[in-house]
């Protein structure tokens, strides 16, 4: 893959002009080979986690979405700050300095597991996938990839609905 983007900003930006997009996007993974999809997503992501450094990152764990229960944030939000979070669009995890986990061995499986991309049946996750698209260059990165790769082109798709 050529011309990673790792710029927060940039990526945010094209995650807004790009969301009809990445809606068709989603509705025409659903109709594709599960088994294949993985295979590539899997090795797309192999190739951005390499070359997109999380230490140089740390996005998501400034823009996690509230769980739902007052026992999961309490991993993430200091006690008395969970009731003012529970209903914010993101949070900031209180484990998070510097762009650093301070937390990093004990950290919850969520994080362990986030972006999700080593998973198998991205097809089931691509609602997920779409969200984190805006804040994770590892996910932004995989999707371009991704669309590059099954030769999908938002222009054709726009083009059959006329
Ligand atoms: S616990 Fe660590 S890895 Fe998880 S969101 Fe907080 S800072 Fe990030
Ligand atoms: S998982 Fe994504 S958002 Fe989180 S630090 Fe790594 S590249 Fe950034």
């Amino acid at each position: 893959m050529k011309n990673l983007e790792s710029n927060l900003e940039k990526i945010e930006q094209l995650a807004e002009e790009r969301l009809s997009e990445n809606l068709a996007f989603q509705t025409y993974l659903k109709t594709q080979n599960s088994l294949k999809i993985d295979e590539i997503v899997h090795r797309l992501y192999k190739e951005v986690e390499s070359k997109i450094d999380c230490r140089d990152c740390g996005n998501c764990c400034q823009n996690l979405r509230p769980i739902a229960s007052h026992k999961e944030l309490r991993q993430f939000v200091a006690e008395e700050d969970i009731e003012s979070v529970m209903y914010a669009e993101s949070i900031k995890c209180m484990h998070h300095k510097n762009k650093v986990c301070t937390d990093y061995f004990n950290r919850p499986e969520e994080c362990r597991l986030f972006p999700y991309l080593d998973q198998d049946n991205f097809i089931s996750k691509t609602y997920s996938a779409i969200q984190n698209y805006r804040i994770c260059p590892h996910v932004f990165n995989v999707v371009e990839g991704l669309k590059a790769e099954l030769k999908w082109d938002y222009k054709n798709v726009k083009n059959t609905k006329k």
